[in-house]
């Protein structure tokens, strides 16, 4: 079989990519190694350019009946003083963005496949690429398919990064997230970030009355907190945000990630393009991973749609010099944000909280650091 577009990995990336590149008029076809629709639990915050673009895809309507937003962001040293926050109205916006639940997400943009004739094809873990004669040539699990472009957005571990050859950094941040949903008695629209001694604790709203908490925890103390009762983890979590959140109760089982940064070398060659956590993976301290895959299926459309398919080596040529420092540019900031914050020397614990408060009174410096979160 036939396609102009063959992507690989039907997360929230691949699939917003599917409908994109097929309403530029593309026959495009979507492969992923899962039997079934994706269905996952966990729950991502999306700024306000990824907002536009799922609106720019006719989704957005039918995502928001489950988005949750969020109007301001408070971060804070847990051993200091250091405290920055951003609102809403600081940034003449009505929200800084939107918690949703992933599944959620993918199930609105696997829903519009059909009408929009994306070809889809459910448990064939790509096995296969070969581009010896010209065309490319995937093989799967189950049939040859043919295409003159391939997308790999099959995540961190990508099928297609290996079959390509294409090199990549990776390192472990040494953190293990732990993730679960609190009902809360206090809900003010605000996500609450607090750098503790032992890794980053967030609490993001998702309802009136919940939230659900990520805690990035250093991994020689991960497993005491993963093994702990429901009781005892809760009462850390509450112990660490003091009067701000009232009675927690934990609603879902605590789900655990090993975290990795991952950099591919390059984002694409020989018409083999690589996108989202395929191409770059970053610590989840900020939020950002989806957002910045996001920004890269903009951006791949974007030039398909300006040089259509013929010019692939002028796409490849713009993709790699557009996507890839900005990626890296992300990935050097979180780096930055993990090191400083693990820090236990006295006088980066001093600096570090200055050049917080520092940066919450100067407002370019908060400026440039509302860009970062809303525009990727
Ligand atoms: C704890 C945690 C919290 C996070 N919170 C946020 C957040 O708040 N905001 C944010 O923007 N980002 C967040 N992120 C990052 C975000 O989850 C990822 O960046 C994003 O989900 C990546 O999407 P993707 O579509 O690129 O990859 P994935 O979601 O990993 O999808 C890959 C798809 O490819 C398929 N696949 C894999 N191998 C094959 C194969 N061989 N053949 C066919 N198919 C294959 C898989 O089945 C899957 O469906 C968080 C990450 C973590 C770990």
């Amino acid at each position: 079989m036939g396609f102009d577009i063959l992507i690989i990995g039907s997360g929230v990336v691949g699939s917003a990519l599917a409908i994109k590149t097929s309403q530029l008029g593309y026959k495009v076809a979507i492969v992923d190694s899962k039997e079934t629709f994706p269905n996952s639990f966990r729950h991502l915050s999306v700024n306000q350019k990824s907002k536009a673009f799922f609106n720019s895809l006719n989704v957005w309507k039918k995502i928001e009946n489950s988005a949750f937003p969020y109007e301001q962001i408070k971060v804070w040293d847990q051993e200091g003083t250091g405290f920055i926050d951003f609102n809403a109205q600081e940034a003449n916006l009505p929200n800084l963005g939107y918690i949703i639940r992933e599944g959620e997400i993918q199930k609105n943009l696997i829903g519009e496949f059909q009408k929009n004739n994306i070809e889809s094809f459910w448990g064939e873990p790509l096995i296969k690429i070969d581009h010896s004669s010209g065309a490319i040539v995937c093989k799967t699990s189950k049939q040859t398919l043919q295409a003159k472009m391939i997308i790999g957005c099959d995540g961190m571990n990508s099928k297609v990064r290996e079959l390509a050859e294409i090199n990549f950094r990776s390192w472990s941040y040494n953190q293990t997230a732990i993730v679960t949903n609190f009902k809360t008695e206090i809900n003010d629209n605000c996500i609450k970030q607090t750098f503790t001694s032992i890794g980053p604790l967030a609490l993001l709203p998702i309802k009136e009355d919940e939230s659900t908490m990520i805690w990035s925890i250093d991994d020689d103390v991960s497993y005491k907190f993963i093994s702990m009762s429901e009781n005892e983890f809760t009462a850390e979590v509450k112990n660490k945000f003091s009067e701000q959140i009232g009675k927690l109760e934990m609603l879902s089982k605590r789900q655990h990630f090993p975290l990795h940064h991952l950099s591919a070398k390059t984002f694409a060659n020989n018409g083999i393009f690589l996108v989202g956590d395929s191409a770059h993976h970053i610590h989840p301290l900020a939020g950002l991973g989806l957002n910045a895959g996001i920004g890269d299926v903009e951006c791949l459309a974007e030039l398909i749609k300006l040089n259509g398919l013929e010019k692939m080596k002028e796409i490849t040529s713009s993709y790699n010099r557009k996507r890839i420092p900005i990626n890296l540019g992300l990935a050097a900031s979180m780096e930055a944000f993990k090191r400083g914050f693990s820090q236990k020397n006295i006088w980066v614990k001093l600096f570090r909280n200055t050049a917080f408060n520092i940066a919450n009174k100067v407002s370019p410096l908060k400026k440039k650091f509302m860009e970062l979160a809303t525009e990727l």
